[in-house]
């Protein structure tokens, strides 16, 4: 094809990365933690206003797993999870042999119904066991709604790991998203806002639970010469090496931020003749979205042959990548013998939704091949 590709969501260099990384390999710190972690780590932390203790892991997944230890998830326990989501918010779950419970999505941010969510942790408690934590995404970088979910939450005292792994640099009247829940999520995959290559992050109110994070995340080992191990452990630090990537990263966050939610302006102006899709935006002034990826619903049309499976193949035909929503995990067959609560909202949305190009690197020549394929698709 003449056409190069336009890809869903690259990440774009501040140029920065490959000075860090080597200083990394003259100083021989070519191991998990060192110097790059801890400065990564700073640099992350005066990001969210030195609210919050960070410790870097080598993924947005590792984190959701401490996240579920730190917490005393155990096995046998019960977790709440937003269904429609990446199957990294869930899997951590099984890891610790807990329980998924999935909950439906509402229409207007896409995230974990409120209702839903009421309902699901009252039958839970009269069923005879209280969830033990409540994972709630915001997805593709929209704030589920905070106040509402979190309201609940404090009712009935269930602590909240907030994913915020697609939601760096989104924010909830005016606080930013990693910092809302009793502990938070970051992830630094290739596709996210800013990459290590792979990578992740925990937030929590304290040194005390990064410690123990950095503990677990280092094979549990006691502070002995010898190697003592009285609790299982795991190898989930992130390398020196990829925090050197990270540090690079961070000089380019914010203008990752401000190209994204250029695309969004343009996705915007673009649909807004058109009827026969709908681009989700923030429901209210309180949400700030980075729109790491922009979404829109296609109504399905058989006689003009339209569908979110139409829009993606004539999308496809163009050199250009997008992608549907995630498959809800109450729909996934490795998740089908869990418990569900809610209606089809997160059903329709993976039947309509689709993810549109959205990167930080998006030129204008992209943006106009983009809107050929949808103005000729929408005609
Ligand atoms: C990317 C992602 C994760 C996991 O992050 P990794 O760094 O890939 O392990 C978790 N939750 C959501 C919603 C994500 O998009």
């Amino acid at each position: 094809m003449a056409n190069k590709r336009i890809f869903l969501s690259l990440s774009q260099q501040s140029g920065w990365e490959q000075e860090y990384v080597q200083q990394a390999l003259e100083t021989h710190w070519i191991t998990s933690g060192g110097p790059n972690v801890d400065a990564f780590e700073e640099g992350l932390e005066n990001y969210f206003g030195n609210e919050k203790f960070v410790t870097a892991l080598n993924s947005g997944t590792s984190a959701i797993h401490l996240a579920l230890i730190l917490l005393g998830v155990k096995a046998g326990d019960e977790v709440i999870c937003q269904s429609l989501t990446f199957s990294a918010s869930a899997n951590p779950i099984l890891y610790q042999g807990a329980t998924p419970v999935f909950v439906d999505s509402e229409s207007d941010t896409g995230n974990i119904c409120p209702t839903a969510l009421a309902a699901a942790i009252e039958d839970r408690i009269a069923k005879g066991k209280k969830p033990k934590a409540i994972i709630a995404v915001h997805l593709y970088g929209m704030p589920y709604k905070v106040q509402e979910i979190h309201s609940i939450a404090a009712k009935y005292e269930i602590p909240i790991i907030e994913d915020a792994a697609e939601a760096l640099g989104s924010s909830y009247k005016g606080r930013s998203c990693g910092t809302l829940g009793t502990l938070g999520v970051l992830s630094f995959n290739g596709n996210k806002m800013i990459t290590t290559s792979a990578g992740g992050a925990l937030l929590s109110d304290s040194k005390v639970l990064k410690e123990k994070a950095i503990f677990y995340a280092t094979q549990s080992r006691e502070a002995t010469v010898h190697y003592e191990h009285r609790q299982i452990g795991y190898n989930y630090r992130m390398s020196n090496i990829c925090a050197g990537i990270g540090l690079g990263q961070l000089k380019v966050l914010d203008a990752n931020i401000t190209k994204r939610r250029e695309n969004h302006l343009f996705y915007k102006s673009l649909f807004e003749t058109i009827e026969a899709a709908e681009l989700f935006e923030v429901p209210h002034a309180d949400f700030i979205s980075n729109y790491w990826l922009n979404t829109i619903l296609v109504k399905t049309n058989t006689e003009k042959k339209r569908s979110r499976e139409a829009l993606r193949l004539a999308f496809e035909k163009a050199n250009i990548e997008s992608r549907p929503f995630w498959k809800p995990m109450h729909l996934q067959p490795v998740f089908s013998d869990y418990p569900y609560y809610g209606k089809k909202v997160a059903e329709d949305l993976f039947e309509k939704g689709l993810c549109l190009p959205s990167g930080s690197h998006l030129t204008e020549e992209d943006k106009n091949r983009i809107k050929e394929v949808i103005v000729d698709f929408f005609k």
